[in-house]
Formats: C-alpha cells, structure tokens, sequence
C-alpha cells in the first residue's frame, strides 16, 4: 500500500494515527461488539463517545462553559442559512466579503433581514484582508460575520476585528484546531469538519448561550441552536460516525501532537518553508498580501496556464495530489491542514525545485 501526499482542501487529509485507530476498532468498539456506526446513538456506550469529543474539544480549544457546542449536519453551507434564521433579532447583519464562502453566506442572509456588505475584497481579487475597526459596523447590527480563513484565495485575518457589543460570527471551516484562537471574543464559531477536524458529514457550532432562543418563527426545527442545544445535539440522530472519528482527532491532536500551541507551531512553520521557496523562486508566485497569508492553503501560479496544468499533472503522477486551484480561481493550491505532515510540505517543495530546474 502506497499513500499519497494529500493537499485536497477538502475532504482534507487525516492523520494516520486516527485511521488506524479507527480501522481497528472497524470492527468491535471497546467491548461492545459492534463498530461505532452501527450503534445506538441513545446508547450509553455512544453517549461516552460524543461526551468525551465534546470534553476534548472544550479543552483544546478552551471554551468557556458560557458557550454551548453543537454537533449538526448540513456542512458550513447550512450554517449561512441557520447564523441568520437564529441570530437576526432586529433583522439586521453586517457581513464581511473576502471570498467566495463568505459572499455565499451574505448572500443566503439576504433572504431573511437587511445586509450590510461592510467590505468586499472583490475589488482585489481577494488578495488581501480588510482592515476594519469598531466605527466600520453598524452598533445596532445583530452581528458582523465574517470568514476567518478563505480556503479558495489562502488569505486569513491576522486579527479579531473589535465589533464593539455586536456578536462576532465566524466561519472557521477551514482555520479551526489549526492554532489556539480567543473563543470568547465570538458570539458563534461555525465549521464543517472535512478540512481539519474529521471526515465530511459533520459540523460543528460553538455558540455563546445568551444568543440563543431567538430564532424566528418560520426557522425549520433541525436549524434551530435551541433545540439543537436542548437536545444535546440529539434531537435526531447525528452523524455518529463522523463525531467519533473527529473525537479521534482531537485526542491525536491532545496526545500526538501536544495542543494548539504545538500544533500552531508546526503549521507555521510547514507554510513559511513553503512561502519562502515561493518568494524565492523565478517561476512561482504567491498573489496574495504577505501578511494576510493562510497558514492553510498555500495558492501559488507560475504565471502560465498552460504550465500550471502541466505542474499538476506531473505533481499528480509524483503522488502530490489534489494540488490543483479552486476550477474559480485556476493555478495551484497546497492544503496543508494539521494532518499534513512537515515531511509532506518538504517533499512538495523538492518536487517544486526539481520541476523548476526542468522548465
Ligand atoms: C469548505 C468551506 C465551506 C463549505 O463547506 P461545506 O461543508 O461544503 O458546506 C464554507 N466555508 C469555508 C471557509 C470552507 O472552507
């Protein structure tokens, strides 16, 4: 069996410690005598499962007991829909435009209240992150949403922006367990699970309770944070499966890598090896402000399309796969979430050196 290098921005890459534990477990769980996804999710051997994640995550990321976390369905996508259908109290929101996933949800909470696009980064091709302060926000807004970490242009906010009272509501798809983030300075943190936390089919909500219980009428029952958080995620059955892989990962995160701080460490380190052959090559380019770079996803072109796709190619033949750019965007994108490890990122880059040479 032969493993590739897997840059996919998702499904992403899993640490190989979790799919053996989990291949080992395939087939009798504990002493359970039966595989994770087969259980009940009213057992109590699956309610140990979804505690322990919970506890992990809480801890990884410490979590202030004033938040609930809410394991859902729907992907991201359905949080663009759920963060207004929930939060919209006074039916106003101000959203933050640096790509395509944060335009998608301004556009999906149009539907329901008034909108405010409080920035675009359109205007450069969303190279860059605006810099943004209290007085940019409407104070009567019923929260400022923004995207932490744009997965398709590789930029990320390098800071919180200061909404005054407003809530701040995140999408951290694509950012979260990658370094230790201040949880309190959010109202609610959304993300699906396939890029840094476990395989597709879970999402994750971290939400501070006092936002709860405003959820207008028409807000279909499995949307609503209230009952969602009433019902310990279990108003209906929840992906089991994927909750347990993702408890895996956390405790891979806790007991392999040794927490946030570690695990920061090695990402930055991963990704400016990577920025710094980039800058100092002739034949690729990274697009994007320097210092609003994504630790995440590394997007870099050779300024020819017709190259680009053959790098991809003789990339993919070489056992780096997934590589290629958003189809929106074109040219290179290496995800290089937690999972990918710094012996991945250094063969990249000698494949990189070596296809320069030749071309
Ligand atoms: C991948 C991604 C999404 C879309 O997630 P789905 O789970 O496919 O709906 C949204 N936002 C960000 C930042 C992403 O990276």
């Amino acid at each position: 069996m032969k493993r590739v290098y897997n840059f996919s921005a998702g499904p992403g890459a899993i640490p190989e410690w979790v799919l053996e534990k989990a291949a080992s477990e395939m087939l009798c769980y504990g002493e359970s005598g039966q595989s994770v996804m087969e259980m009940s999710h009213r057992s109590r051997v699956y309610e140990e499962i979804i505690a322990n994640t919970e506890k992990l995550l809480r801890e990884l990321m410490n979590i202030p007991d004033n938040y609930k976390v809410l394991f859902l369905q729907g992907g991201a996508s359905t949080q663009f829909a759920a963060v207004p259908l929930n939060l919209m109290k006074t039916g106003k929101a101000d959203y933050v435009i640096t790509g395509q996933f944060s335009k998608k949800a301004a556009n999906e909470a149009k539907r329901y209240g008034d909108v405010k696009i409080v920035a675009d980064t359109n205007d450069k091709n969303n190279t860059y992150i605006p810099k943004l302060t209290k007085a940019d926000f409407r104070p009567d807004a019923d929260y400022v949403h923004i995207c932490f970490n744009n997965t398709i242009y590789g930029t990320t906010w390098q800071y919180i922006p200061d909404t005054g009272d407003v809530p701040l509501v995140a999408d951290m798809s694509s950012f979260i367990l990658s370094e230790p983030i201040d949880v309190s300075k959010f109202g609610l943190i959304y993300a699906g699970a396939q890029k840094n936390m476990g395989p597709a089919g879970l999402t994750v909500v971290i939400v501070r309770e006092d936002l709860l219980g405003n959820a207008k009428d028409f807000t279909p029952t499995m949307l609503n944070y209230q009952v969602m958080a009433d019902n310990g995620s279990m108003y209906n059955t929840p992906p089991t499966y994927s909750i347990y892989i993702c408890g895996l990962v956390l405790q891979w995160l806790k007991e392999q890598i040794g927490g946030l701080e570690k695990m920061k460490e090695q990402n930055h380190k991963k990704a400016n090896k990577l920025y710094d052959f980039i800058d100092a090559s002739k034949l690729y380019k990274n697009p994007n402000n320097k210092e609003d770079r994504s630790m995440m996803n590394v997007t870099f072109v050779t300024g020819d399309a017709d190259l680009d796709k053959e790098f991809v190619a003789a990339a993919d033949a070489a056992g780096f796969v997934n590589i290629k750019g958003h189809r929106s965007v074109g040219g290179m994108r290496a995800s290089i979430y937690n999972a990918m490890t710094p012996e991945g990122v250094d063969k990249l880059i000698d494949f990189m050196a070596d296809f320069e040479k030749s071309h």
